[in-house]
């Protein structure tokens, strides 16, 4: 069996790994191109045009720096018809009883007349992975291997060797886990991961509106757990509802009408009938954080070294932003003619990411914390706060920055060169 030798080997090739790939593909070293191996554990999916709603009814919010890397690797590209903006935004505390849902927040860009200031861009799972698909058809410097996973590796001083499931070898500088949150890359590497139970499930579904929703995106916290409604292109939406494990395992076997007048009453009546167009799915929430994002030539970026809270939709942003960081440091290396793997450029990685993800999980888990609740004193405490948010212009901007992901050392990749 041949012996494939690569620069980069990354193991996943989900969003994360896709998006390593396209980064890393471009990148010169020693005068000739980086050599990328993905290996993927699915079969690979036959294209399926890029539906604006995914028929799997997830859907991602992306923010401004996540688009601009998409637009840099060339992924923009192949979906922009898919890509809906966010430019407003109500977000609302409330009692499930109550007539109407109050909104104590909210954010509006519309009259900005300018597409890149938008609160957020949402754009249908099945669109990204098509797109990321296309354009790493195109770079001959990726090979990509699909049903395969990762057996066994062996580290030396200069390399690491690969074991595949069906034998085959791989040689690489550096290995890459992106293999989501039960990476098995990352266990072969025998690195730990802190994790909690949040006992919360993530509800999921492409959901067809009864009014035009004018980019509009509404968040409702009720004491089980916010419920999202994000815009999706034409008058389609896409749900994330969080609720407690026993009642979300309900909703879920709940007639179909039922579920409807249940989405209907949570969205306040805001858009009208409201009707499942694609399946509903259940996602166990966990917090989870890597004790290291580094270990001898192997690196650890997305859901394989963090998982936060989805409430505000910043897994997949915080996935690219590691991406970014850790393409500006093997990029650094190469361009000195040093080693990719080498210890120095994973410790310059981890020390830009770390800090910054677990201060995003943190806060997420905090945020959760305070809304899903509904004792009086903390009800109390995050109306006040809230209500200061929203009169205070410069707070209310702080957080559209840090929402947007402008905040921080931002990687080249993710910078705005007014491009
Ligand atoms: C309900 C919900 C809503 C969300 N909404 C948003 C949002 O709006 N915005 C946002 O930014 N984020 C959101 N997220 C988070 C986001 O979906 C994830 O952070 C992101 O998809 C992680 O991508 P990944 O490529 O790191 O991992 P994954 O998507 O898990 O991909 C891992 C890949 O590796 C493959 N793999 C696994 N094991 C192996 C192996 N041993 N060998 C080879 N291949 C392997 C898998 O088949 C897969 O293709 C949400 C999450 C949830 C649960």
């Amino acid at each position: 069996m041949r012996r494939i030798v690569c620069d980069v080997l990354i193991s996943g090739q989900g969003f994360t790994g896709s998006a390593l790939a396209c980064a890393l593909a471009g990148t010169a070293g020693e005068a000739r191109e980086m050599r990328v191996v993905t290996v993927e554990q699915d079969k690979q999916m036959p294209a399926s045009p890029g539906a604006s709603v995914s028929q799997d009814g997830r859907a991602s919010a992306l923010n401004t720096t996540s688009l601009r890397l998409l637009s840099r690797l060339g992924v923009e590209d192949h979906i922009r018809d898919a890509i809906q903006p966010v430019t407003s935004m109500q977000v609302c505390d409330g009692e499930l009883d109550e007539a109407v849902y109050l909104p104590f927040l909210s954010f509006d860009t519309s009259g900005d007349h300018d597409g890149n200031k938008a609160i957020a861009f949402i754009v249908s799972n099945s669109a990204l992975r098509e797109g990321f698909a296309r354009q790493l058809a195109k770079k001959t410097s990726v090979t990509r291997l699909f049903g395969q996973r990762i057996e066994a590796f062996k580290v030396t001083n200069t390399r690491t060797w690969v074991k595949l499931d069906d034998g085959q070898e791989i040689e690489a500088s550096l290995l890459v886990a992106a293999d989501g949150a039960r990476s098995r890359l990352r266990d072969l590497a025998r690195i730990k991961v802190l994790r909690r139970n949040t006992g919360q499930w993530g509800l999921t579904a492409s959901v067809a509106l009864g009014y035009e929703h004018e980019g509009q995106a509404i968040q409702h916290f009720f004491p089980g757990g916010p419920f999202a409604l994000l815009p999706l292109p034409g008058a389609f939406a896409s749900l994330v509802w969080t609720e407690p494990a026993h009642r979300a395992r309900c909703l879920m076997e709940l007639p179909l009408d039922a579920l409807h007048e249940e989405l209907i009453r949570r969205s306040g009546c805001r858009f009208g009938d409201i009707r499942l167009v694609s399946t509903l799915q259940g996602w166990p929430l966990f917090f989870q954080i890597a004790r290291s994002f580094v270990s001898e030539r192997i690196a650890l970026t997305g859901d394989a070294a963090h998982l936060i809270h989805p409430l505000a939709g910043q897994g997949l942003n915080l996935a690219l932003r590691d991406i970014a960081a850790l393409t500006d440091c093997i990029q650094e290396a190469v361009c000195l003619g040093l080693d990719p793997g080498d210890w120095q450029v994973l410790e310059r990685y981890q020390r830009w990411r770390r800090f910054d993800t677990v201060m995003m999980g943190t806060a997420m888990e905090g945020l959760n914390g305070i809304f899903s609740n509904d004792m009086d004193p903390i009800r109390m405490v995050r109306d006040l706060g809230m209500g200061l948010l929203e009169r205070v212009p410069l707070l209310k901007g702080w957080m559209m920055s840090e929402a947007a992901g402008e905040v921080g050392t931002l990687p080249r990749l993710l910078r705005d060169f007014g491009d």
